[in-house]
Order: C-alpha cells, then structure tokens, then sequence
C-alpha cells in the first residue's frame, strides 16, 4: 500500500544503524524543544508520527547522507509541524532534501486521497533543476511506490498529459508549462497539500510571478507553502510571500552574504577581450576536471564554446536559447566527463548541482553580488573545495570591489605566466578599494551617453560594468538614472 507508513521509528533498527540515527535524533530533538508544543499525553504518539517514514531513511541510508546540514535541521522539523516556511541558506547547503523529506513524510505518513491529482508541487525556475530535483524526489522514493514526475517547457506537452494521466503524487515543474498543464485541465491540483517555491528570487527576475499565483490559483488555500532560496531579499519575494503564504515562519542559515568557506576566490586581471581568451585557454589547459565558465550573453558564452573546441578542448555551451534536449544532452555530458568544460549564460548558475566542478570562472564578471554567489556556488559544494576564478579588467575594478564589500569575501589576486596584464589596478584607490577620481570623469560620460542616446533613440540602452550602488541588491540593468543622466 503506498500510502501506509512503514512501520513506526521507534521500532526501526535505524538508531542502530549507521546513515540513520541522526536523522532520527534530529527530529526528537525539535520535538523536545517544544517547537510545536502537543498536549502532554499525547507527546509519545507526536514523536512517533514525527520521525521520518521509513522508506525515507532506508534510502538515506542508500545516499550515504548520515547526518542532516544546518538548513536540514532548521527547516524539516518545522516544516513537518505544518508551517509555512520563508527560507534562505547559502547555496549547496542541502535545501532540496530540506523540502523534499518532509513533504515525502507528509504524504507517506496519511492515506492517500483516493481521487488522484497532485499532492506535493515543487516550483523551479528552470529545467535543468526540475530534472535535478526529480532525480533526488526518485531516490527518496525508490523503496515506496509513491510516482514523481516532472513537467517543464521544451518537451511534448501530449506526453506530459499522458504522464499526468498516471496520477504522480509529486510533480516537479517550470511554471510556464505547468500553468498550461493546469488551465488545459490535464493537471488537476485541487488535493494539493505542499506547494514548494524553490530558486524564488530567480522565478522573480525570470518574470514567473504571475504564472506563479495563478498556478497558486488552482491550489486548495489550506495547503503548505514552502519558499526557498538562496537570497531572500529579493524585490517583490516579500509580495510574493505575503500573496502565497499565510503567517509564515522565517527561517535563515547561516550569513547568506558571507563566503562559502569551501571556496578560494581569486581574481586575473585582464586587458581586453583577447587577452581574456589567452587567460581563459591558459587556465583551462592547465587544470584536468570539471569547469564552468559564465559569460554575461549567450552569444559569449556560445563563442567562447566554439572558441574553447577549436583549441581541442572537450567543451560545451548551455543557455536559455537551446532547446530542452540540447541543454539536457550538455549536462549528462558534463556529469559523466563526456565534456569537462561548460561555457554557460546564468541559466545555469542557479540550483544546478553537477558532482565534482572544481573551478567556476568569471570570463565576465557577473553584474550583482547575488549572481555571484549563485555562479560561485555550483563549485565547493556539500563540503568539497572549489575555486572561483574572476577575469577582471580596468573597466570591471570597481564592480569587483562592490562584489567583494557586498560578500564580505577577498579575491587572491593572480596572474599567469606570461599573460600578465599591463592593467595593474587604479592608480589611486579610495578607502573601499575602488578606483578614486572615476566620480570626476562622470560629466565627460554624460555627455556621451547623451550622445549616444540621441542617436539611438528608440534603441535598447546598452548597459555598462561599472555597478551603480555597492549594495548588491541592483543589477545593472535596473539602475535608477541620476537626474543629470538624462
Ligand atoms: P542547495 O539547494 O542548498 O543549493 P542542494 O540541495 O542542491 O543544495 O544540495 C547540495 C549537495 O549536497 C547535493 O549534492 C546533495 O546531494 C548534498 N547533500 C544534501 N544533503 C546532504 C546531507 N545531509 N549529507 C550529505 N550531503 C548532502
Ligand atoms: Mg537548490
């Protein structure tokens, strides 16, 4: 019977067996500290509903996961005492698994409804990290007979019917798709009783809001709303929360700003696109595994993947542009070592979690210190060491200083054997670090940017690299123009 627990917890081998018991531990543990306060009589039956199904622990025991990460402990004990959850934890720190256990627990520990439809929705901003957390849902799911599937844009959308068709208990989706899934009647969400809003920050920027709430739309107001992401300060997640959420408990792990401490960031300066390309070749020469390079354009991304073949390199490109079967073919590609480098747009900075990428660099440097973050953060993850190198030219100083202020982080400085650039850094620094004296030139750029704007009227605004606020909260492309710009 799927929806019958296994056996109670308390009886299991598990706190014997190793892989087990701490996940065990944890839970007692929050139920002893009283986070969700029972009736006194009735506290041994809440420990026993409280620990994890079995099935569950058998297959962590299978994935090798002995004991829970931080954000783990934090969020699966007051996830399973029904809250709704606003959480932000560094990326890498085990956030699937923090939802996915306890709305597993959730479904495995009650009968299931008889008529169907879908019970745990788990929201992600792109394809890749449906397929990554369905992978995760399936190994959680290997010893009960609880379906998971996972619906997202670029694939037959008749197929998916027929998917649906099967009645998966655990839908992993892209909004858009699954928003059509919901208004063609093919997916029927009116059982649901956990909606998972992962990468939310990113579901924002990509411009899924509304696609969001309406889904939330076809979903039972009584149900869990769980929302995650690295960075929760977000414009507009606040709405979000307020429009999807009901009293929801803040949970934060660890200073989201600080460095991942498994990560070395180091810096190269650089002269010019070309001397970036010769810096770029050199260091990927030079070392063996798994690279990811990101690019600002697809169009750089896609060169730089052309450019790295040529030079008889094993490399492949992924960005938003390619359609569902390329970008997946890349990534098995780039988990089996089929290609060792990866030239991306930040398509694939978010939530992607490919075994063993050592290094990550910054051909460009991204434009907020969020997106750093997000990048920097598919290396050295689950406690292993990565490197985060950045390409830095005169023109990127001073957004690598904000970059830096804003993570609380220092990048080495480095340079390559004969590829030094003649760029050493401004001559005059301010206290902060960034190049002194750039405020005065600012009348000489108005001007052409006045220039330019009267001849390109009509035309999207290009944007520059030097980063307007050292907040790390304002992408380039969102900066409010001084009143003198215009
Ligand atoms: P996040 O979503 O926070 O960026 P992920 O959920 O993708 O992080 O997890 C990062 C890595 O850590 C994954 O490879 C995952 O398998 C591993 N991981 C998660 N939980 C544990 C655990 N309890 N013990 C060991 N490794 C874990
Ligand atoms: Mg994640």
């Amino acid at each position: 019977m799927p929806n019958k627990p296994t056996e109670g917890n308390g009886s299991l081998p598990a706190v014997t067996r190793s892989g087990i018991g701490p996940w065990h531990a944890t839970l007692r543990a929050f139920t002893c500290a009283g986070d969700r306060p029972a009736p006194q009589p009735e506290t041994t039956h809440v420990l026993e509903d409280l620990a994890l199904d079995r099935s569950l622990q058998l297959a962590l025991e299978d994935l090798g996961f002995g004991k829970p990460t931080a954000v783990q402990k934090d969020v699966i004990p007051l996830a399973l005492s029904g809250s709704d959850l606003r959480v932000s934890a560094p990326t890498g720190s085990g956030k699937t698994l923090a939802y996915l256990l306890p709305g597993l627990q959730r479904l495995l520990q009650a009968p299931l409804p008889t008529d169907g439809g879908t019970l745990l929705l788990v929201l992600v901003p792109t394809r890749e990290l449906a397929r990554q957390v369905l992978k995760t849902a399936r190994q959680l799911l290997g010893k009960s007979t609880l379906r998971a599937d996972a619906l997202t844009g670029g694939a037959d959308f008749k197929y998916q019917k027929s998917l649906l068709r099967k009645n998966p208990e655990v839908v992993i989706a892209t909004p858009g798709r699954l928003l059509e899934h919901c208004e063609h009647g093919s997916a029927d969400l009116r059982g649901l009783q956990v909606l998972v809003i992962d990468e939310a920050d990113r579901m924002l920027d990509l411009g899924f809001r509304d696609d969001v709430l309406k889904i939330a739309g076809f979903c039972p107001a009584e149900r869990q709303t769980l929302l995650l992401s690295a960075t929760l300060h977000a414009r507009g997640l606040s709405d979000m929360s307020a429009a999807l959420q009901q009293d929801p408990v803040a949970v934060s792990c660890g200073d989201i700003r600080s460095a991942h401490e498994s990560i070395h960031h180091q810096r190269i300066l650089a002269d010019s696109q070309e001397h970036k390309d010769k810096l770029l070749l050199a260091l990927l020469q030079d070392s063996g595994r798994k690279q990811l390079v990101f690019a600002n354009k697809r169009s750089t991304a896609s060169r730089l993947a052309d450019f790295l073949r040529h030079h008889g390199l094993r490399a492949g490109c992924l960005h938003g542009e390619m359609s569902t079967e390329e970008r997946k073919a890349i990534v098995t590609r780039f988990e089996q070592g089929g290609v060792s480098t990866v030239t991306a747009s930040d398509v694939a900075a978010r939530g992607l979690d490919i075994q063993g990428i050592d290094t990550v660099i910054n051909y460009d440097l991204p434009r907020s210190g969020d997106d750093y973050l997000h990048r920097t953060g598919r290396t050295g993850r689950a406690d292993s060491k990565g490197t985060a190198i950045s390409l830095v030219t005169a023109a990127d100083w001073n957004l690598m200083i904000s970059i830096q202020l804003y993570r609380n982080i220092t990048m080495e400085p480095r340079a390559l054997a004969g590829l030094k650039a003649r760029y050493a850094g401004p001559k005059k620094m301010k206290s902060s670090g960034k190049a002194s004296g750039s405020k005065k030139k600012a009348p000489v750029a108005k001007k052409k940017v006045r220039a330019r704007d009267s001849k390109a009227k009509g035309k999207p605004r290009k944007t520059t690299s030097v980063w307007p606020t050292n907040d790390g909260f304002a992408p380039l492309m969102k900066k409010r123009r001084e009143p003198n710009d215009e």
